[in-house]
């Protein structure tokens, strides 16, 4: 028999706060919701701070490519700092 510590429901362990780029994530795919599009959402972070984001497209526009990611990366290469992107993640 295991004695494994149980997590109360009344008195959960504390948890960290969200990375910023999972929040960003989650607002672009509440954004593609709104626009009758499905729930898909990405962020591109680099040292802890979001430098872009960008929502699933597929329905709205009828692309079958038009990622979260690559909607993301998109708005990314619009700035004007986008060739010396290196580093980030999404
Ligand atoms: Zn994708």
């Amino acid at each position: 028999m295991t004695h494994e510590p149980q997590q109360s429901a009344a008195n959960p362990e504390p948890q960290a706060a969200p990375h910023p780029a999972f929040e960003a994530a989650y607002r672009a795919a509440q954004k593609s919701v709104n626009e009758g599009g499905i729930p898909i959402g990405a962020a591109l972070a680099r040292d802890g701070v979001v430098i872009a984001s960008g929502h699933n497209e597929r329905v709205q526009n009828g692309d079958p490519i038009a990622h979260g990611e690559m909607s993301a990366l998109r708005a990314a290469g619009r700035q004007r700092w986008s060739w010396m992107i290196s580093g980030a993640w999404t």
